[in-house]
């Protein structure tokens, strides 16, 4: 029997190929592949007939689990020189199925007549009674023994497939015996929580749903219970004394302020004073701004940045996309040189040759040559990056950063003081967690002469008049935003309705294609063809998240510049992009999306003079996501629509945005984020506050701490 830390290749059918792949995929132990969950599962166990072929979902292609016994025995031919056909047929009451094989002539030995075996897969009818299979799943079946219903369908990589993960993960499910609960067992029980090694084999080998359900439901709670213990451990580190006193006087100050085009909002205003009385003192600052999308936090920022040059410092910002980073450059370059500051953009597509002028001119003692400024992406991160002088360093949409990266950047700057940028309101719960001691400055106000953006929420059926709304809206000379969202899944599977996804609800539903039947989402290329071909007067660009950066800015820019009426987009654009022509935001597939994101989504027009539009349209989700979905029609608040999205979809949209967090790479909020039950995370983090009061080095609950530095570590070493 295997151990916990038995190295992977131990196992039987794990050579050095095989181990070096699922390295690839940092699984090095028993352990780590034990912690490697399927994405989803097959149904098989709710066995159909044959004759169930002709109807939906099965019709439309969808793998059907049924019970066959073998009529013919196979017959081996030789096509097209070396490749070989396996071929038989096998019957159940409603009809007969011939079932082929490719190259695997050994199965002639395994599919004998009279045995029974469950089949997997797609079947088609080729005549009255008459179906065919190719290639299907089986497993024999023995009566009276009841064969696993959820079939695990794993991530995979290269040199691994599903059948080899679930193999090896056959032989490591007995070490679940050995596994040592780390949490602490009172905790567990007024949870109702069921046992670590009882969670890992059910996500493995699930007996039905419910098991599923508790199993998924203390991963989760292991999920939420690490994640705030390791930021109340490791991030709540007392105030850092001997920051640079960053004073300038008043009349200082009012030259930063006489050089914008407008007087700051009183909101604003309040916010300059919190930072300014902050950079005053030599404890760190350690303050975010919080406040709705457009409410104009930048030039909040901008002010801090430069009071810490007039004071004789550097600062530093860093946003989460270069896109944003660009922008910024972009607004804020020109106005420290008015001023006479000196500043520079560093993005992932700086040149080395200018990357290197960079870090001279930041590191250099000579205030005459020295940079005041830096805007940049993470790239600001990498090693050579040293400030000969550092006062300040502000981080845009901080909560986009993972917990490692925010740790890096406050040690390489550990006496600077630290400013913060966030538009999505984090219901408090979680900025409690996440924060601890920050600060809080809040702009509750917008520049004056903004506009509400009216929503409305719409289905499929309005389609052709959606098409002549952008038309109008483009004619009149405004711009629009289509989002779709990101594409995961290959479409094949999409539309594969007998998948059903790790994040199902299997706590209150129990039939499979009340699982299953979403639609297939819209696929952002071809969306962005199709609606370019019904338009084809106006110029239709399309941005994703894969695309390389060079080509993204080059569209982004396009359509700040206007050279592009309708940009198609997965959410990339989600944070910060400034194109105030923009006055008619699209939501494909809204149901989709957090509410956050939605608001978010929303804040990306209504900030010009035009009046501003936006349309969410709803493709399926039922009465629930209309009623969801209705909460924008009436909501305007960020903070609102987050603690509403934080009760109804649960804090997955908080903890880790699509592609932004290490932690989500790492596989550390596998189960956290599509958690819907914000209860289950609320105890989580009650449990881990009052466990650290306690005991806030974790020393006596060893087992618990190794967890907690390894859900870290691990997160911190994807970002390096
Ligand atoms: P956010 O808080 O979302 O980052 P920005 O800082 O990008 O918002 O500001 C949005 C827009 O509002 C910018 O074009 C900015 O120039 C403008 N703005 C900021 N403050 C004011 C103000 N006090 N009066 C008028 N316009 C303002
Ligand atoms: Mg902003």
């Amino acid at each position: 029997m295997p151990y916990l830390h038995t190295p992977i290749s131990a196992l039987s059918g794990v050579g050095s190929a095989r181990k070096a792949a699922y390295e690839r995929m940092g699984i090095y132990t028993v352990e780590d592949l034990l912690y490697h969950f399927p994405r989803a599962y097959e149904h098989r166990g709710d066995i159909r007939m044959l004759s169930e072929a002709a109807e939906e979902p099965f019709k439309s292609g969808a793998r059907m689990p049924t019970l066959l016994t073998v009529s013919t025995e196979p017959r081996v031919t030789r096509v097209k020189g070396r490749m070989t056909l396996c071929k038989f047929r096998a019957f159940d009451d409603s009809g007969s199925c011939e079932i082929t094989f490719f190259n695997q002539e050994y199965l002639r030995n395994t599919f004998t007549v009279g045995a029974t075996f469950r089949f997997y897969g797609k079947v088609e009818q080729t005549g009255k009674d008459r179906f065919t299979m190719t290639a299907p799943a089986f497993e024999p079946y023995v009566e009276g023994r009841a064969l696993p219903s959820l079939y695990p369908v794993y991530p995979l990589t290269e040199g691994i497939s599903n059948k080899m993960i679930s193999g090896h993960m056959g032989q490591a499910l007995p070490a679940t015996a050995q596994v040592e609960d780390p949490l602490p067992s009172y905790i567990r029980e007024s949870e109702g929580l069921c046992t670590l090694g009882y969670a890992l084999r059910e996500i493995h080998a699930p007996e039905d749903f419910s098991a599923l359900h508790t199993a998924k439901r203390r991963l989760a709670f292991d999920e939420f219970f690490r994640f705030a213990l390791g930021l109340g451990t490791a991030g709540r580190t007392a105030r850092i004394m001997g920051a640079p006193i960053c004073t300038i006087g008043e009349d200082v100050m009012e030259q930063f302020l006489s050089a914008l085009p407008y007087a700051l909002t009183g909101a604003q205003a309040r916010a300059l004073a919190d930072l300014r009385r902050d950079m005053a003192s030599d404890t760190a600052m350690n303050r975010m701004i919080v406040g709705d999308v457009g409410c104009g936090k930048t030039v909040c920022a901008a002010a801090a940045m430069y009071i810490a040059v007039k004071a004789g410092r550097q600062a530093a910002l860093m946003a989460p996309t270069g896109i944003l980073a660009t922008q910024h450059a972009a607004d804020l370059l020109p106005l420290f040189e008015k001023l006479g500051i000196r500043g520079a953009l560093l993005t992932g597509h700086t040149t080395a040759a200018h990357k290197r002028k960079i870090y001279a001119a930041l590191a250099s003692r000579d205030p005459a040559e020295r940079l005041d400024v830096v805007i940049g992406t993470q790239a600001l991160l990498s090693e050579g990056v040293s400030f000969a002088s550092p006062g300040l360093v502000v981080t845009d949409e901080q909560h986009r950063f993972g917990v490692a990266q925010r740790a890096t950047l406050s040690e390489k700057n550990a006496k600077a003081h630290l400013l913060v940028m966030s538009a999505t309101p984090i219901p408090r719960t979680l900025a409690l967690v996440m924060y601890g001691d920050l600060e809080v400055s809040r702009i509750d106000e917008m520049p004056p002469g903004r506009q509400r953006v009216d929503t409305f929420v719409v289905d499929e059926s309005y389609r052709a008049r959606l098409d002549a709304f952008i038309r109008k809206n483009v004619e009149a000379g405004g711009q629009v935003y289509v989002v779709c969202p990101a594409v995961e899944e290959s479409p094949d599977e999409a539309a594969d309705a007998s998948l059903i996804p790790l994040s199902a609800d299997f706590g209150t539903r129990t039939s499979m294609l009340e699982l299953t039947k979403e639609r297939p989402m819209k696929a952002a290329v071809q969306y962005a063809a199709d609606l370019q071909a019904r338009l084809p007067d106006l110029t239709v660009a399309f941005v994703h998240g894969k695309m390389k950066p060079a080509d993204k800015d080059k569209v982004m820019s396009d359509f700040a510049a206007g050279r592009v009426q309708v940009l198609v987009s997965t959410t990339v654009i989600e944070v910060g992009v400034n194109v105030p022509n923009a006055c008619l935001m699209l939501v494909e597939n809204a149901e989709r999306f957090g509410l956050s994101q939605l608001h978010q989504l929303r804040g990306r027009v209504g900030r010009g003079t035009r009046k501003s539009y936006c349309i969410l349209i709803r493709d399926g989700g039922g009465e629930t996501a209309k009623a969801r979905l209705e909460v924008m029609r009436t909501t305007y608040d960020g903070y609102e629509i987050a603690e509403k999205d934080l009760t109804q979809r649960g804090p997955g949209d908080f903890l880790a945005p699509a592609g932004s967090s290490e932690i989500r790479q790492s596989g550390g909020f596998r189960l956290a984020e599509t958690w819907s039950d914000s209860e289950l995370m609320n105890h989580a983090f009650a449990y881990a506050r009052e466990l650290l009061e306690e005991d806030p080095a974790l020393e006596t609950y060893p087992i618990l701490k190794k967890t907690v530095d390894k859900m870290y570590t691990r997160a911190g070493n994807i970002l390096n």
